[in-house]
């Protein structure tokens, strides 16, 4: 197991099969190399670190090291979900770092959300982003229960924008059978996820910084004596002045973090452009992306070439940390979405289904994301968003561009900057505890759709997981 490999095929994904231009490879690395920072992964974490950097210095030489193409990593596959969600809930970040840290880690993900907005917008990355809000609908009392406590929570956070939604509220927005409320928030855009990580390359490479493509890091070195940090790869070795990892889910392919990050996997389908008849009946007029409250999230947006793209999680983690291209679709998954999708819109009753498609992201053994940057041994990182790592990348870049330029703003003294994770438990029990979680989650919505109560279980591993 290892980096992805050069000869990686390309995920067969709607947002690659939609690109307006199919991509060219760049060039891999040409033998060994020097420049100020290097940053490892051409994903969203690293290519807004890249912009970020050069847009704040434009004498630094930047140099992006891809194995494969960027975007081919999560960030070109996702569910394109830019919400202001922070995979750590704000009572475990008060709890740790008081209320006004928790505050301001929620203001900075609502601001990251127009900062892509404003990016894109400057940089003329036409990756369909829409700042359409996100309906949660909740079916049935339970969900319902859980839609109150929720806008309960946000107030207790000073945010009044989450509002509770009654059943004909929820009918403005979206058709969903059986839905009994529900809650909207204004703070989230939906985007083109490989429209946004090509664009975002060919902006670095406009500012003036490099990418190779094909080329895998072995190693990242850190300084030692006179020597600064080093990637070694499978095309030679870089030096720099920092290192900056930003390889989210294979992380736990280097051996110095084999278990920093469990790779876990999320998947996807897409049906065929819907007639304007079928809009009709499910709404989604001005794109909210959409979820509901059951414990096995599910997230859809409405595309902007008028398709349904929706994902979930509930593919197995696989022993080891083991990363694979075959893991990216699982015909069990690929039904209960189409069944899923058929329940909530039954005008979706005999769609086409083009795409099925997933692919891994990182989760750290405490579910917090975190941004480092160690001066001594000139190691940055950043990533662990679970599920939430379109905006959360983007605040990843600013705040380590700041941090690595030495400029002291209020984004390098947010709670997520030096969190360290406790490492993942050895096998088997990693396996057992992660796809036990999976299971609880499984469970618990079966309870709650058959016997109309909240499940125990459920509650419990959402506890364990918050107190985590
Ligand atoms: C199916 C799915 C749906 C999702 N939906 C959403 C959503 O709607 N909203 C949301 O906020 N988040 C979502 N996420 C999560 C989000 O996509 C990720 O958190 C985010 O894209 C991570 O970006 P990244 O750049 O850190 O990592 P990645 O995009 O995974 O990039 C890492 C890159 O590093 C490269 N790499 C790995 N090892 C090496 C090496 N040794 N040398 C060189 N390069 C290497 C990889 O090829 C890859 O391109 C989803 C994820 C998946 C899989």
């Amino acid at each position: 197991m290892g980096a992805p490999s050069a000869a990686a095929v390309l995920p067969s994904s709607l947002w690659w099969d939609t690109l307006d231009t199919a991509p060219t490879p760049r060039p891999a690395l040409s033998g060994d190399r020097s420049v100020d920072v290097a940053i490892v992964g051409g994903g969203f974490t690293g290519l807004w670190t890249a912009r970020e950097l050069l847009m704040r210095d434009p004498t630094l030489s930047v140099l992006v090291i891809e194995a494969v193409t960027c975007g081919f990593g999560a960030s070109g596959r996702n569910g394109g979900w830019a919400s202001a969600l922070f995979a750590k809930g704000d009572d475990a970040i008060a709890a740790r770092h008081g209320r006004e840290a928790a505050l301001a880690m929620r203001a900075a993900m609502r601001d990251s959300v127009d900062a892509i907005g404003h990016a894109v917008a400057a940089d003329g990355i036409a990756c369909d982003y829409v700042k359409g809000g996100t309906v949660t609908v909740a079916r049935g009392a339970v969900q319902l229960e859980r839609a109150r406590a929720d806008v309960l929570h946000a107030r207790s956070f000073g945010d009044d924008d989450l509002i509770l939604l009654g059943p004909d509220d929820v009918a403005d927005l979206i058709h969903v059978d059986g839905a009994s409320g529900g809650t909207f928030t204004p703070h989230c855009a939906t985007i083109h996820p490989a429209k946004l990580a090509r664009g975002l390359a060919t902006a670095v490479e406009r500012l003036g910084g490099a990418i190779v493509e094909g080329t895998a890091a072995t190693t990242i070195v850190p300084r030692a004596g006179n020597r600064g940090p080093q990637v070694h790869t499978t095309h030679g070795v870089v030096d720099a002045s920092v290192v900056v990892r930003a390889t989210e889910a294979w992380t736990s392919t280097f051996a110095t973090s084999r278990r920093s990050i469990a790779p876990i996997y999320s998947l996807m389908v897409a049906t065929e452009p819907l007639s304007d008849a079928t809009w009709a009946s499910i709404g989604l007029t001005g794109r909210p992306t959409f979820a509901d409250f059951r414990h096995l999230i599910i997230y859809g947006q409405r595309t902007a070439d008028g398709r349904l793209a929706f994902g979930g999680r509930g593919a197995p983690y696989h022993f080891g940390s083991r990363i694979d291209p075959a893991f990216d679709r699982n015909e069990t998954v690929d039904e209960h979405l189409r069944a899923t999708l058929d329940e909530l819109f039954p005008a979706l009753h005999g769609t086409t289904f083009t795409h099925h498609w997933g692919g891994p992201l990182g989760a750290a053994r405490d579910w917090w994301s975190s941004v480092s940057y160690d001066r001594a041994s000139g190691l940055a990182a950043a990533g662990g968003y679970v599920g939430d790592g379109v905006t959360t990348s983007n605040l990843a870049g600013r705040t380590l561009a700041d941090l690595i330029c030495g400029i002291d703003s209020p984004l390098c003294h947010l709670p997520w900057v030096g969190h360290r994770s406790p490492k993942w438990e050895p096998e088997p029990l990693r396996y057992l505890g992660i796809n036990a979680g999976l299971l609880a989650a499984q469970l618990g919505d079966r309870t709650e759709r058959t016997r109309g109560r909240a499940s125990r279980v459920a509650a419990t591993m959402q506890r364990y997981l918050d107190a985590t």
